[in-house]
């Protein structure tokens, strides 16, 4: 069986296509984590420039205050030397005993306060006074803070120094707001200088960083409090989400698998057979290969059903089954298309033994016993088969040609294979007519029953008969048994059929016997339908109290296949009408696969040997020895033995010989109508002109 997904367009159904599951947790965890992350960076660094912006503000406003001060302390002492600083040479500043006066006069002032550094620029930018002298004399003029602050603005920054010289030694680490403040003097405020002032405000930012580090420290630990709560959440309902997914996605499979599956054997259904068969049509075309269709049909699936239940009729479609993909190769499809019914595709052939061949494996195959719990079970299967591009058709009616030629293998005695041929799809409808005119036939009686005689070896004297049915159609004339019992079986009128053709032959053998003729016992064909009915005991008993036929001159016959599957309630049923006086026979002994050993649980009074062993005893020496050794089989159990289908003297004379209890066949009459009969009956029926007869004598035509 192909095991490979379907190339249908699944893709809304198909498992294993749903798209893969948003990963909540993790995804969950990874951006609340770089949330966590950013918004503390973010709000820390947020809250550390607020607070610095605030500090520049607050030191820029205190220095602006220092510098008015100053100024106004300042300038009036110091303003003609600073005006004139500019002519001077830097070295003349720095030595010069006003600079040092000044230095001193803005120290007093700053005392206390945290100002590191104070310088003082004219106009020119030319730095006139530096608490660290070395840079008296440099000039800023190029420096935009600088330029600014000459126009009037109070330009400050915060930066940070690794080393300042500040109140005559170097210190480090410092973080430092310098503020450029333009000096106003007089009354029209008129701007004469820039001041600038250094201010050390390391602790105020070393307090920042840790207010900084505070609030990043208390957003994290909210916020990581926040994510393992909502993770937890989030946990639960990823699983329950996953589980939802895995719900969704068997429920998707198995309506996939509904779709395109059976769901009792696991195989494709007729669906997606029929799919791969039209790709496999266009693979053929394109590879100039062969693809062949088998339609197979179970012989005795039914009374298997009936008999031993839908359990076992269940286990038995698995098994088929199993043993159907053991006759194929991968890359082939089986399917079950219906009940009992299977279809084989085999793909990329050659030739057309291939497909032989698998027939062939599938009959042998499924002939094999089966084994039902307790119960080993006989079945065959029919099988039609419809070859691409013999058959230049699309899928369906390939499917049907296939269907026909099915149709034909069981016409054509079952447990066989055929080919479709053109005059098959006639053959299927005039079944379907002759299925319709059966309806007809059983409301308008049109069966008959004929009767052919039974001969004792012993004396030579018809001592039996078996009653054989006949469908006197009006148009078609005298129709045998084997065209029609097949479709009274299919349909289930075989039971009330069967029952009439009891009734009929019980009738007339008491007649006889009211008429005052030797009795004979009247042996009824019963199908395995009729048997396994219930109710079926019943039936003969009130068939045999209605047409009071003492019950010793009444035999059924039965067949092997019949009488194998349940065996122990067929024992039942048998024991009870052996109870009333009843014969049972095993008819067509020998064609059923039985094993000996059921055989011989079964309690019969009769074996009777199927005539097709009888029909090549002259020629065939192995069907010689099966029937020797059958007869042997049935002495040794103390059983009648009937040999039926004698044609020729040969085969009379060899059944004589073999000792067989009595004969039946052509050679002593064919089947007659109940008025031949009566005549043969009333003549005496001697066969004993057949006794030591040297040569075949010319068989007489059959009657009606
Ligand atoms: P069967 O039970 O094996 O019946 C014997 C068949 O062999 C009969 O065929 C009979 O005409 C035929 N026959 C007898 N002697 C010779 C011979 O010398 N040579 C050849 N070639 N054939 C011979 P028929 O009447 O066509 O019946 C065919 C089958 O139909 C029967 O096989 C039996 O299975 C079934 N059948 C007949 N009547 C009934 C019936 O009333 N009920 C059921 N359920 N089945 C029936
Ligand atoms: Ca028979
Ligand atoms: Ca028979």
């Amino acid at each position: 069986m192909r095991k490979s997904g379907t190339t249908l367009d699944t893709s809304h159904l198909a498992a294993g296509k749903i798209p893969n599951s948003f990963r909540l947790l993790r995804n969950y965890t990874v951006i609340s984590l770089a949330s966590v992350i950013i918004t503390s960076l973010l709000l820390g660094t947020w809250v550390r420039q607020i607070s610095i912006d605030n500090l520049i503000l607050s030191e820029e406003r205190s220095n602006i205050a220092l510098t008015q001060v100053l100024a106004h302390m300042v300038w009036p002492q110091f303003a003609s030397f600073i005006e004139q600083a500019d002519q001077l040479e830097a070295e003349e500043i720095r030595s010069h005993a006003t600079t040092w006066e000044l230095d001193q006069f803005i120290n007093d002032q700053v005392m206390g306060l945290d100002v590191l550094k104070i310088k003082i620029y004219n106009l020119d930018g030319m730095t006139v006074f530096s608490s660290d002298f070395k840079q008296i004399g440099k000039s800023k003029r190029t420096h935009r803070s600088f330029m600014k602050s000459r126009n009037g603005q109070v330009i400050s920054k915060l930066s940070f120094r690794d080393k300042i010289y500040a109140q005559n030694e170097f210190i480090q680490n410092r973080n430092v707001i310098a503020s450029y403040v333009p000096i106003r003097t007089g009354k029209n405020n008129r701007i004469n200088g820039v001041f600038e002032v250094y201010k050390d405000v390391t602790p105020i930012i070393g307090e920042i960083n840790k207010t900084q580090t505070k609030v990043i420290a208390g957003v994290v630990t909210t916020l990581t409090v926040l994510f393992f709560v909502l993770y937890f959440v989030v946990r639960r309902a990823d699983r329950i989400i996953q589980e939802q997914n895995e719900v969704q996605k068997k429920v998707t499979e198995q309506i996939s698998h509904v779709a395109f599956y059976d769901s009792l054997t696991g195989l494709p259904n007729r669906v997606l057979f029929m799919e791969r068969l039209e790709h496999a049509m266009q693979v053929a075309t394109r590879s100039q290969t062969l693809a062949a269709l088998m339609f197979i049909d179970l012989d005795r699936f039914k009374q298997v059903n009936d008999n031993l239940g839908h359990e076992a009729g269940d286990q038995l479609l698995r098994q088929v089954a199993g043993r159907l993909n053991g006759c194929i190769r991968s890359g082939d499809t089986v399917s079950r298309i219906s009940g009992d019914e299977f279809t084989i595709l085999l793909e990329n052939l050659n030739n057309i033994e291939t497909s032989t061949h698998v027939a062939q494996r599938i009959v042998n195959q499924l002939a094999q016993p089966f084994h039902l719990g307790q119960n080993e079970v006989f079945i065959s299967c029919s099988i039609g088969m419809s070859v691409y591009p013999f058959c230049d058709d699309d899928a369906e009616s390939l499917v049907k040609k296939a269907d026909a030629a099915m149709y034909f293998s069981k016409q054509s005695g079952r447990n066989s294979y055929h080919y479709y041929s053109p005059d098959m799809l006639q053959h299927g409808s005039k079944r379907y007519e002759l299925e319709k005119d059966l309806n007809i036939a059983i409301a308008n009686s049109q069966f008959r029953v004929f009767f052919q005689p039974k001969v004792c070896l012993d004396d030579w004297v018809m001592h039996g008969m078996e009653a054989l049915i006949r469908w006197e159609h009006p148009e078609h004339g005298m129709i045998p048994p084997d065209q029609f019992i097949p479709i009274l079986e299919e349909t289930g009128k075989i039971i009330q059929v069967g029952e009439w053709v009891l009734k009929e032959s019980c009738q007339h053998a008491r007649k006889w016997q009211d008429h005052g003729l030797p009795p004979l016992r009247v042996a009824v064909n019963v199908s395995a339908i009729q048997f396994h009915q219930p109710g079926f005991y019943e039936s003969v008993h009130s068939v045999l109290k209605e047409t009071g036929l003492d019950a010793q001159f009444l035999e059924l016959e039965l067949t092997e296949s019949c009488l194998i599957d349940d065996i122990n309630s067929n024992i039942e049923i048998m024991q009870a009408l052996k109870k009333l006086g009843v014969k049972l026979t095993i008819d067509d002994f020998g064609t059923g696969y039985s094993s000996l050993n059921y055989l011989c649980k079964l309690p019969v009074d009769t074996l009777k040997i199927d005539r097709s062993f009888l029909r090549d005893i002259v020629s065939d020496r192995k069907k010689r020895s099966i029937t020797t050794a059958i007869i042997s089989f049935a002495h040794g159990l103390r059983l009648d033995v009937v040999a039926e289908g004698i044609e020729t003297t040969q085969q009379l004379n060899f059944v004589t010989a073999m000792r067989c209890t009595s004969v039946q066949g052509y050679l002593l009459s064919r089947p007659l109508n109940q008025d031949d009969f009566d005549q043969l009956y009333r003549s005496g029926s001697d066969f004993g002109y057949l006794k030591n007869a040297e040569e075949a004598i010319p068989a007489l035509p059959e009657t009606g």
